[in-house]
Parts: C-alpha cells; structure tokens; sequence
C-alpha cells in the first residue's frame, strides 16, 4: 500500500477526549473514527488489524472443530420471551420496531437464536455433539461506553455455543474451547490468563474469563507465575484427546488465579509469596456452561441411544474481537507509539524514504517495494514528499515490527536501514540483504 493513495489519516496531538492509552493510539494512529457515542467507523488499517484478529480466531475455531454458520444482527423480539430474557435483559437491550410494529431487536448474543435454530434440525442423539458459532457485530447499549472499542456500544464477537448430550459430553466440549483460547490468544501474540469467573447461573467450575494484564483493565487480578512460565496451549495436545484435555483444564484449575469477584485470600495464601502476580485486566474472552437452560426453553429435544428424549446440554463461549485491538495495543506499546505482535500487524513493513524529492531514492525505494511485494511481504510504502522525520513518526506511531529506510547518503553506498520497531535495534544492510531478511 503507498501511503501517497492511502487513506491512513494519522494525528499528531494526543486527542483530549480520548482518557486511556489505547484509545489515543488507535485515534492518532488512524485506526477508528467514532460516529456516535460508543459507535465506531473502522478506518482502513484498523480494519486490517480486526481482520487478521479475526482471521486468527477463525482458524483456531475451526480446529478445534467448531463450525462456522452467519447469524443476523436483527432478531425478533418472540425468539427473546420464549427464553424470558426479553424483559430480563433490561436497557441494554436496543430494541426496535418494523414498519408493521413488529418488535425487534439489536442482538447482544445469540444463545436463543441459534437453540431456536438447532432445535429445528437436531433430532437424534447422532445430530450431537456439535459447536456452532460466528463472528457478528453485537449491540449492547452500555451505561457508560468508554475507552474506545474495548467498552464500545455496537461491537465485533465469536460466539459459539455447544450442544452434547450429557454434562461429561458438556465439560469434554468446555475443555476444547479452553484450549482453543489458550491457542488463540498465545497466537495474538498476548498473554490473556484464564481466570475462574463469578459461578454463572448454574454454579459449577465451568466458567472462566481470559484476561490480558494491561494497567488500564477494568478488574484487579492475582495469579500464579506459572501462567507466565507454562506453555498452556500444548501445542502437541490432540482435541481428540478426552483425557489430555481434562487433565490440562485440572491443571489450570489448580493453578491459582482470581479477579477481584472471585479472589480467595486463603488460597491466595498459599501461593509462594515471589509467585504471586497482582495487577488490572482486560477481559478478553468468557467461555462458560450452562446446561439446559435455552434447551429447555427453546424446546430443544433429541431421542437419546435409548429412545427417550433427551434434553441437550449447552455452553457458550466469547471472545471480544474488537476489543482485542485495544487490548493487544495496552499491552504492547511505548511512548512512540504501537508496537504490534507480528500475527496482527496489519503490514510487516514499512518502507520510508528520507527524502521524498530525490529521484534515486525514489527510484531505489520503488524498486524495493515491487521486489517484497512480488515476495508476498505485506508492505506499507510512505512515499509522500514529506520530512523524513515526520515519516519516521509516523511509522513508530503505527507500530508495524520493521521499518526500512531509505536515503540518498546510505543509498551511495548501497546500504539501507533495518529498524525492528520493538526493540529499536538498527542494522544497515546491503538491500539484497535486507529484503531476505523480511521475506
Ligand atoms: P463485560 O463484563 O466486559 O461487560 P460481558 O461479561 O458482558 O463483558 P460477554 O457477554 O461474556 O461479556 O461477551 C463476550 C466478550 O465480548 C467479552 O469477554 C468481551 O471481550 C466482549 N465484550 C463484551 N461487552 C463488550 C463491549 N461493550 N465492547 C466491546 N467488547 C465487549
Ligand atoms: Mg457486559
């Protein structure tokens, strides 16, 4: 992409009205615009940044055997008594009304619709077990919509939703999703700690949030510095392996960690006191069981190996994918700006000549970029005729993990600079050199 024919509008002032860190730099660096209060425009290279996300969450879905369907963002109000939530879920709730003054709503989950859905397909046992889920854009008209994206009214989510037929069959489909998340987030490039959440409507341990430690969460949180050390995602463990995954969700389990509603001192305790990890989190992802409850409702029955009719047990599971672009930049930034984790960058690399007005750089700097782009290396080329240092600005400020760097007094000599935006390390390089080491 030349920035020159791009549309990446990039502020130098720190916005007033933006209060956290992630907020600002998604603002200065061009990824957002608001429309309306909570609502959000996704600019071009905020849109590249959601999609790699949600790409990423796709695959370790799909993997993991869930199986990908679309839902509307509109549903109708009668789907939403029959489960009793159409008064329950209260304002937060956008509710509509069609020309016929049918009553409808903005969806903030899918829990009825895709029971009602299943219900209207699932017969035998055989139709069980199966995860469905989508990524959809939700609408919850929050109280206080704050931070950007990451408390934002009209929002981008995976939700799945599990159907078995008994609670082992519930808990074996629990521990996939448990470790699809470890994968997901270990993949993000973050560390997003699974935390026992407050027992959801019917108690039991299956229930966690993952939370991405940043200074700016909402909720305090303390852990075990296992989760720090541990490669939780397994990276050899099969999702066939019933056993292999129980003993890993017993594992985290044991391990300790809490937000401030579910925090136990005693156990606390007895984590050794140089184990002990306390700070804020962001809520990234809440997979939980429920059992019957929208089966019941719903009128979701299947025949059972014997005959009888059996009434499948559910469990959903979330991930804010839009609030992961805020999530991922408060954990990973620096006064420059962004630093993103290479699986979300929305290029690899950014091409910058230091002065826009001399033909040989130009020249040298076209060139290069046509050979990494015929190599398949995602590069954003500011060719503007712009100083060279306002163009290094911008680039720290939208965070790709390299730069390179053109200009005519390296370029004498055939050298280019290689800069590694996280660690600010430098390397001149001959430029055959430096496209090998980005392709
Ligand atoms: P929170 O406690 O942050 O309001 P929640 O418990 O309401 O979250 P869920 O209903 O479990 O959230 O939704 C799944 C995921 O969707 C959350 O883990 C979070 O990452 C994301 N999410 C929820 N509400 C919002 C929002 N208003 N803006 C952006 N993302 C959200
Ligand atoms: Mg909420």
């Amino acid at each position: 992409m030349r920035l020159s024919r791009s549309f990446l509008p990039v502020m130098k002032e720190s916005p007033a009205a933006a209060e956290i860190v992630s907020h600002k730099l998604m603002l200065r660096a061009g990824l957002v615009r608001q429309t309306a209060a909570g609502i959000y425009a996704w600019l071009p290279i905020g849109l590249r940044v959601l999609t790699k996300i949600e790409q990423i969450v796709r695959e370790e879905q799909d993997k993991a055997g869930a199986i990908e369907m679309l839902m509307p963002t509109l549903q109708s109000a009668d789907l939403w008594r029959q489960s009793g939530r159409y008064d329950a879920y209260g304002p937060e709730m956008l509710r509509i009304t069609d020309r016929h003054d049918r009553e409808m709503l903005y969806g903030p989950t899918n829990e009825e619709m895709i029971t009602s859905i299943f219900a209207g397909e699932a017969r035998s046992y055989r139709d069980l077990p199966r995860t469905l889920y989508h990524i959809q854009w939700k609408f919850r008209d929050e109280v206080r919509p704050r931070f950007g994206v990451m408390r934002g009214r009209e929002f981008l989510m995976k939700d799945a939703y599990s159907f078995d037929l008994d609670e082992a069959g519930a808990r074996n489909s629990y521990y996939t999703q448990l470790l699809a998340y470890l994968r997901t987030f270990q993949r993000l490039g973050i560390q997003a700690v699974p935390m026992k959440a407050a027992s959801g409507p019917i108690g039991g341990d299956l229930s966690h949030e993952f939370i991405v430690l940043a200074p700016t969460g909402e909720s305090e949180v303390f852990y075990d510095a296992a989760f720090d050390e541990f490669d939780w995602a397994q990276s050899g463990l099969s999702y066939d392996n019933a056993a292999g995954l129980e003993k890993l969700f017993e594992q985290v389990s044991a391990t300790y960690s809490a937000t401030d509603e579910t925090h136990d001192e005693e156990r606390w305790t007895k984590v050794a006191e140089d184990r002990r990890r306390t700070g804020r989190g962001i809520e990234v992802g809440h997979i939980f069981y429920f059992g019957t409850k929208y089966s019941e409702s719903m009128g979701l029955k299947v025949s059972g190996p014997e005959g009888t009719m059996v009434t499948p047990e559910m469990g959903s599971y979330g991930i804010g994918v839009s609030r992961l672009v805020g999530a991922i930049i408060e954990a990973s930034h620096d006064d420059a700006g962004i630093i993103w984790p290479d699986a979300v960058a929305p290029w690899k690399v950014g091409l910058v000549t230091m002065r826009g007005d001399d033909p040989a750089t130009v020249a040298a700097a076209d060139d290069i970029y046509a050979r990494l782009q015929a190599a398949g290396v995602e590069v954003l080329y500011d060719d503007r005729d712009e100083r060279g240092g306002v163009k290094l600005g911008s680039m720290d400020l939208i965070g790709l993990p390299w730069q390179l760097v053109l200009g005519p007094r390296g370029l004498a000599n055939g050298l280019v600079e290689l800069k590694n935006r996280r660690t600010g390390e430098k390397q001149e390089l001959i430029i055959d050199d430096a496209i090998n080491r980005l392709t």
